[in-house]
């Protein structure tokens, strides 16, 4: 197996510079996010509050710190204190909260809305139509503290590639509408290893990548 610096490198080679890369570092000890940041990776990605918190306890503080998971309204003040961007935000509550604590603590937090593109039976996401309502509404621009940067997107896990650019043809196509209205998204973040060159050539501005830099997880999250 390789080292997560040889990953990191090839990896790095292999998508455009404007492409944001986030080292998806979930289940992963310090010492393999240490060594991902001896090679320059300053994002990483966590999907679990506690975790995350844990591990930007103890590296150091110019990391930004990306929260890909789903967020229980009641986490939100754990990570406020530090959190760089929310991948998975899905309805008005959430924002709301993520302002709240926010404000708290005197800063603005990132957030992305997380639309639904996959056709298997999910819990999380956004219909179109919700995403655009959140954007268009007045309480949603009235939340000082939080920026809403873009859309996430997670696709249908199946082999079939077709299917799965599809899914990110509709995402980028809805983003590329939104934009015209919405001139602050500028972040599409679609892509993790099995499928981000496919998710860079249908648009992606923002690849979340575990696996391929870390090796494969001991159990699925
Ligand atoms: C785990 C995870 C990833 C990374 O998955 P890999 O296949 O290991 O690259 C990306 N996005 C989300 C939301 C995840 O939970």
């Amino acid at each position: 197996m390789n080292s997560i610096k040889e990953n990191l490198k090839h990896i790095r080679k292999t998508i455009p510079e404007e492409v944001t890369l986030v080292a998806v570092s979930k289940t992963k000890p310090i010492s393999d996010i240490l060594e991902a940041y001896q090679s320059g990776q300053r994002i990483f990605g966590e999907n679990k509050i506690q975790e995350m918190t844990n591990k930007w306890e103890e590296m150091p503080k110019d990391i930004s710190w990306h929260m890909i998971g789903h967020v229980q309204t009641n986490k939100v003040k754990f990570m406020a204190p530090y959190v760089d961007t929310i991948h998975a935000v899905d309805s008005f509550k959430l924002l709301k909260e993520i302002n709240k604590q926010a404000v708290k603590n005197d800063r603005t937090i990132n957030c992305l809305l997380q639309i639904k593109i996959a056709q298997e039976e999910s819990k999380f996401g956004l219909d179109i139509s919700e995403a655009e309502s959140l954007l268009n509404s007045q309480e949603v621009k009235s939340l000082a503290n939080i920026n809403i940067t873009g859309l996430m997107g997670m696709a249908t896990f199946t082999d079939n590639k077709e299917q799965i650019k599809n899914e990110f043809n509709n995402i980028q196509s809805f983003f590329e509408k939104l934009k015209t209205d919405h001139p602050t998204l500028k972040t599409l973040s679609i892509g993790m290893s099995g499928d981000y060159q496919l998710a860079i050539e249908c648009g992606s501005t923002m690849v979340r990548i575990g696996s391929s830099i870390f090796g494969a997880r001991n159990y699925s999250h």
